[in-house]
């Protein structure tokens, strides 16, 4: 008997789970660790033992679903993504990976067929990073082998600590078999909408992600001296502005046109003391800086240093940059792209292949495992947003291929 993914169930399951947390605008608000991402898994977890599955969680509170195979001394091939949402997010952003992750453990099991390798569904902790920043915290801690000792300190906006709420969602399933942090996996493999125009701009239902574009984090401080507005004249002015505006003005108008590929966005200023009628202290404001390649972030580092550095002289500043973050870029397994090529052409769906623009679990996952990923398209490219959507035909084409790669990948493991 050939497995076949079951397009109702799929479906039904999406709504389902977009319950738990649904906003009256149709979209999700199911937040790391929250009580409505406690209820997800929960469900999760019946859905999983009801077809006699095991149920696992990890000290990061990552949740494994495991089907044994032929060989189940081997490391598992895993699949999933994650079910926290953004506070206004969509019901397809890591919902989707998931539940087409259990719809492909579910129709294997329907179908009797027995996997070389066991198979593993995850929902990894957090990978947003809305509530308790950085995101994918579960899945970069699992690829670590720790929890770093800085995320101790870690609060929600609210003063909700991590540490308590990670306690309360791993006592929520308290019945389920503990596993250590960072277990040995044969391969990972993640569906996930697209969150750009790409796919739907070019009419293709699948892409084949062969990476994930490094990102660089800055924060720039610029420190001048306050004064009155009014009655300082030009050469008494140590103003941060004039420099921050001076630099920026350069940096928007070279950096992202001399690459196409380059991301350069600053998405926070902030000036101090804020008041109308005075010079500013200081200026501060992020970068967030994304490209393929980490020679190319190096450079840009130092090309946006030199042109704060010229103007800090000139308007008389001082001015600091401190790194906030750093992800390198990641290049999937071509083994995997390869299962990914074949599934495809067996299932006769066009596919183009693909780099992403935003971090995925898979980019922390393929640091410890060979990983990829396949997107589907969504509406207008919108994500993080109630009104994200998703074909219910684009969902289950994504689904299928899950299926088909997994196929393809446990019978040889990559
Ligand atoms: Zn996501």
């Amino acid at each position: 008997m050939q497995a076949e993914i079951n397009e109702h169930r799929l479906l039904e399951r999406i709504d389902a789970f977009a319950r738990i947390g649904g906003t009256p605008a149709g979209g999700v608000n199911r937040q790391a660790l929250s009580q409505e991402d406690r209820q997800a898994r929960g469900l999760l977890a019946r859905l999983a033992r009801a077809r006699g599955f095991r149920v696992f969680q990890d000290p990061m509170a990552n949740l494994f679903v495991r089907r044994e195979g032929r060989f189940s001394s081997l490391p598992p091939f895993v699949i999933g993504s994650h079910l926290d949402s953004q506070p206004t997010g969509g019901r397809f952003d890591g919902a989707l990976g998931v539940l087409a992750a259990f719809e492909v453990m579910e129709s294997l099991e329907d179908a009797g067929i027995e996997t070389d390798l066991p198979l593993e569904v995850v929902a990894w902790t957090n990978e947003e990073g809305s509530r308790f920043a950085p995101g994918a915290m579960g899945s970069s801690a699992f690829a670590l082998g720790h929890i770093p000792p800085e995320w101790t300190d870690v609060r929600a906006r609210n003063g909700a600590h991590l540490t308590e709420e990670l306690k309360l969602t791993l006592d929520a399933l308290a019945d389920t078999e503990a596993r250590p942090l960072g277990i040995g996996i044969s391969a990972y493999l993640e569906l996930h909408i697209e969150q750009g125009p790409t796919l739907e701009r070019e009419g293709v239902p699948i892409g084949i992600v062969h990476g994930i574009q490094g990102t660089r984090w800055l924060e720039v401080v610029l420190t001048g001296q306050a004064a009155h507005a009014g009655t300082t004249p030009l050469a008494f002015r140590r103003d941060p502005m004039v420099a921050a505006a001076a630099a920026l003005d350069r940096l928007y108008k070279s950096v992202m046109q001399k690459d196409e590929r380059v991301r350069f966005t600053v998405g926070r200023f902030v000036l101090e003391p804020g008041s109308v009628n005075a010079i500013p202290e200081t200026v501060t404001f992020t970068i967030d800086l994304r490209h393929p390649e980490t020679a190319v972030l190096d450079a840009l580092e130092e090309i946006i240093a030199a042109e704060i550095e010229e103007e800090r002289v000139a308007s008389g500043c001082t001015s600091s940059i401190r790194r906030l973050s750093e992800m390198e870029p990641a290049s999937f397994s071509d083994t995997l792209l390869t299962c990914l090529d074949r599934a495809a052409e067996h299932l006769g769906l066009t596919t183009i292949r693909m780099l992403s623009g935003a971090f995925h679990d898979a980019l922390f996952i393929n640091r410890k495992a060979p990983s990829a990923m396949i997107f589907v398209p969504c509406r207008d490219g919108l994500s993080h947003n109630e009104a994200e959507y998703v074909e219910p035909g684009h969902c289950v084409a994504g689904a299928r291929m899950l299926l088909a790669s997994t196929l393809e990948a446990t019978r040889q493991a990559p």
